[in-house]
């Protein structure tokens, strides 16, 4: 097969995590991108920096993750956390390039114009420079022309806020506000960032923005303990939409949506490089059947479509739970808009056994994506193949077919056993059935 010319467009997490995975199922691959022109700086959990490690982000982090102290105001509370990590941005999506680079992809510089379809895809830079690919993967975040979107959440816009300040202990914190909320972040060389989340509707006009920020920076304790008296003097402000978008379609037969392109989160969750991973991370499977088994592409975009759906739903009624911890602002028009979107389904269904059923669905296996039987769950609705290596569609089958529980397990090793053992319970099957021999 002639070897396919695959462009990412987009060196953000989303489209370096998917190049290298690209690379390492043995494809050539060219990123282009623009780098970030404004400084922003983003928190992240342990979970996360884990994930960039596995994606080949490493040095990426090592230069631009540190570890600060976190406090949260939330709900007439006060709550000092664990710690979170800061991402400087612009060190960060440098850093990813250098990865990029090492893992062997090429890296061009450059704004993309346009994509023209007709024989390939022809992507047009500022510069005057064509790129053709057999295989596009629009990796370009909230920048990504959309053609529709399948679900928007309510309008929102954050304005960032940066200034330098005096040195100190990194920290952060994020507080409620009455028309949105604050997350802030003072790095240990002084740098200051101030972040507020907010409709979009009725915010003061471009001039008036620093204004603005300054009065609100000036009602808040945690700003004050945060920063030094520099951050009541008007900043440099940097507005971003921040509203949640699903993509309408994410996959096609020679192109792929990935990270914050194919959806974007609220950034409340402060899950959003986490999610633009979970869809990258997939994607070079995806795009292997597509170019090697043709027969299962139907396959491979249902595998894809669904999972960047389903991940949208469980990150929106996560921010959506986050919102409605915060009681005491219940009525207010920017929290009751978003305590109650996308649904009010909740988080984790109830379990229950009778719902329980194994089908076939799509999977990875051996870099490509196949049909398998999983259990398919009231709460995990894309179903489960496997738990501790063990191939659960057989158990609740037996089980179903009225074969006692000890018997169907007693092939497995201890951990195994206790495992399976607890996922039966978990999803309400009797403890009597469980233990009964
Ligand atoms: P991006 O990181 O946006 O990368 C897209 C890349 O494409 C960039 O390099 C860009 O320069 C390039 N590009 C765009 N257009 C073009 C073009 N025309 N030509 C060439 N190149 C182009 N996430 C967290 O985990 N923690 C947080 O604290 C957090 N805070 C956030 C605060 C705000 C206000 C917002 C809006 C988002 C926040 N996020 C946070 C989310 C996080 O920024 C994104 O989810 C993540 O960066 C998405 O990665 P990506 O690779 O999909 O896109």
């Amino acid at each position: 097969m002639v070897e396919p010319r695959i462009v990412v467009l987009g060196a953000g997490p989303a489209g370096a995590a998917t190049a290298i995975g690209l690379r390492r199922l043995g494809y050539t691959v060219t990123v282009v991108s623009e780098w970030r022109r404004f400084a922003a700086v983003e928190g992240v959990s342990q979970r996360v920096l884990e994930g960039l490690r596995h994606a080949g982000l490493g040095g990426a982090l090592s230069q631009a993750a540190m570890p600060a102290t976190r406090q949260v105001h939330w709900n007439g509370q006060h709550l000092q956390m664990n710690q979170e990590f800061l991402l400087d941005r612009q060190r960060f999506d440098q850093a990813l390039r250098e990865d990029l680079q090492r893992a062997g992809v090429s890296v061009v510089e450059g704004r993309v114009r346009e994509v023209v379809q007709g024989g390939g895809h022809h992507v047009r830079l500022d510069d005057g420079q064509v790129l053709s690919a057999d295989f596009l993967v629009e990796a370009r975040g909230r920048q990504a022309p959309l053609a529709a979107d399948r679900l928007r959440g309510p309008e929102t816009v954050s304005l960032l806020n940066v200034w330098q300040g005096s040195p100190g202990a990194p920290a952060s914190a994020v507080e409620s506000l009455e028309d949105g909320w604050a997350w802030m972040a003072r790095l240990e060389d002084g740098r200051c960032y101030w972040q507020v989340t907010q409709d979009a509707a009725g915010l003061p006009g471009k001039a008036g923005l620093a204004a603005y920020c300054v009065a609100l920076r000036g009602r808040s304790a945690l700003v004050a303990e945060l920063f030094d008296d520099q951050a009541l003097i008007p900043a440099q402000v940097h507005a971003r939409s921040s509203t949640a978008i699903l993509a309408g379609e994410c996959v096609g037969q020679d192109w792929i949506r990935v990270g914050d392109a194919a959806m974007a989160v609220d950034p409340l969750s402060g899950n959003g490089i986490f999610q633009s991973l979970s869809s990258a991370l997939q994607a070079p499977v995806v795009i292997n059947t597509l170019l090697r088994r043709p027969e299962r592409a139907e396959l491979a975009r249902q595998f894809h479509q669904q999972r960047v759906e389903q991940l949208f739903s469980r990150f929106a009624r996560i921010g959506r739970d986050f919102y409605a911890q915060e009681q005491s602002r219940v009525g207010q028009p920017f929290w009751a808009r978003r305590q109650g979107w996308p649904d009010a389904q909740p988080l984790h269904e109830a379990p229950d056994w009778q719902a329980v059923r194994v089908e076939r669905r799509p999977v990875l296996r051996d870099g490509l994506v196949d049909a398998v039987e999983v259990v398919v769950t009231a709460d995990q609705p894309l179903g489960v193949w496997h738990l501790q290596g063990v191939e659960l569609a057989p158990v609740v089958r037996q089980i179903r077919s009225e074969r006692p529980v000890e018997a169907v397990l007693s092939g497995l090793a201890g951990e195994q056993q206790r495992r399976v053992r607890r996922w039966l319970r978990e999803q309400g099957l009797a403890w009597f059935e469980i233990t009964k021999r």
